[in-house]
């Protein structure tokens, strides 16, 4: 079995295609239709298909779950909107990396697998890396399982069970993870980059709250408008992000009732903000929440903030991350500011992470891109390590 990167790619880059970019939420129908791909291409590879019980899928080339087993992959879920690489493409690079291996006769010593993870973006669930966490058991299934979605199914119902949780022998099973994926930033100048570490990042959600009236008859002296504190609050972590050389960014927002003509009684709007050090962040996040209540005060309304997630710091293997960049002709290793399941599972097990250029550095959007000969050059070097490591 052999195909290129042009025909694999063709084949999937119109599911879940919208006008403008793509919805392609875990476990919804778009990405059921990648997962059902996913399956054909490991039966055209003979390589068969297990599920972790926690959503996440596994195509193998060796002992399924034998021991000692070099993981590839990534995931196909997107942002609201957002672009076609993010994910999908390590799982079709890891497909077309075990095509490469096979075309130059290697003859893997411990088991390959591709793997395909479920809701990394944490677009449908609200928890990012959930399919990655389950698996490490850094979240507890009956709490994945009753994570809701905006139209209030859960993580459980979508799933059709509660979730598996941690796996029975996580580190023996798993020897390695090498998580291709594409640059999500200004970064990288060449074709393919090795990761250094990813910075610690987190989402709280902020409820402010008010008094809902009329928007024609209530003067303004005597308003409680809680959209006043959440827009202060907006510019407040952009400033403070500055201050700190953090990142912070709000850009989703609920509002009740949200009617042209109504004083809102409640925005909820949530915060994503992340920093080189662990020290910054905190810092960052007790600043923006101390100021929205300093305006909070000013407009009579209240704020209650709840984190949502946390992602700590993660430093990839040093010496895995040293070879790779050695093996593959001494490649830039850069640090990004993404979260990504390969930090999920660097507390358990080595892992190493290759970046495919980024022209503009946009993801999280439809305009992300990569041209076709990067993508070739990040299969070819997918291929190398899995060899190396196998
Ligand atoms: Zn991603």
């Amino acid at each position: 079995m052999t195909a290129t990167f042009a025909e694999l790619w063709s084949g999937i880059a119109p599911i879940g295609r919208v006008r403008n970019g793509y919805l392609r939420y875990a476990l919804e129908e778009p990405e059921l239709v990648l997962r059902d791909w996913f399956r054909n291409q490991a039966a055209r590879r003979d390589m068969p298909v297990t599920d972790d019980g926690n959503g996440n899928l596994f195509a193998w080339w060796g002992d399924q779950w034998g021991h000692d087993a070099v993981l590839t992959g990534s995931h196909f879920d997107s942002v609201p909107h957002g672009g076609g690489f993010d994910g999908p493409l390590g799982i079709v690079s890891g497909f077309l990396a075990v095509d490469e291996l096979r075309r130059r006769g290697h003859v893997p010593r411990r088991p390959i697998a591709v793997v395909a993870f479920v809701e990394e973006e944490g677009g449908r669930f609200g928890v990012p890396c959930l399919g990655s966490r389950l698996l490490t058991g850094a979240i507890e299934p009956a709490r994945a399982a009753a994570l809701t979605d905006r139209e209030g199914i859960t993580f459980g119902e979508a799933l059709g069970d509660t979730p598996a949780g941690r796996l029975p022998g996580l580190t023996s099973r798993i020897g390695a993870l090498v998580e291709l994926h594409i640059e999500q930033g200004r970064a990288l100048e060449v074709p393919v980059g090795v990761a250094s570490a990813i910075w610690p990042h987190g989402r709280w959600r902020f409820d402010f709250t008010g008094i809902g009236d009329h928007a024609g008859t209530t003067r303004m002296a005597d308003r409680r408008d809680p959209m006043l504190t959440f827009a202060y609050t907006v510019l407040a972590a952009n400033k403070e992000a500055r201050l700190n050389g953090a990142h912070a960014t709000m850009a989703r927002v609920e509002v009740e009732p949200n009617a042209t003509n109504a004083i809102p009684s409640l925005v909820r709007g949530w915060l994503d903000a992340r920093a080189a050090e662990t020290g910054t962040l905190d810092t960052l996040v007790e600043a923006i929440v101390k100021r929205a209540h300093e305006r909070a005060g000013r407009d009579g309304t209240e704020i209650t903030v709840t984190p949502e997630s946390f992602s700590a710091e993660v430093t990839f293997e040093e010496s895995l991350a040293a070879r790779i960049a050695s093996l593959l002709g001494d490649v830039p290793v850069l640090p990004t500011g993404a979260g990504h399941d390969a930090g999920v599972l660097s507390a358990h097990v080595p892992t190493a992470m290759l970046f495919v250029r980024n022209p503009t550095g946009v993801s999280h959007s439809p305009a992300e891109h990569a041209e076709e000969a990067d993508c070739v050059a990040g299969i070819g070097a997918l291929a190398s390590v899995l060899g190396d490591l196998t």
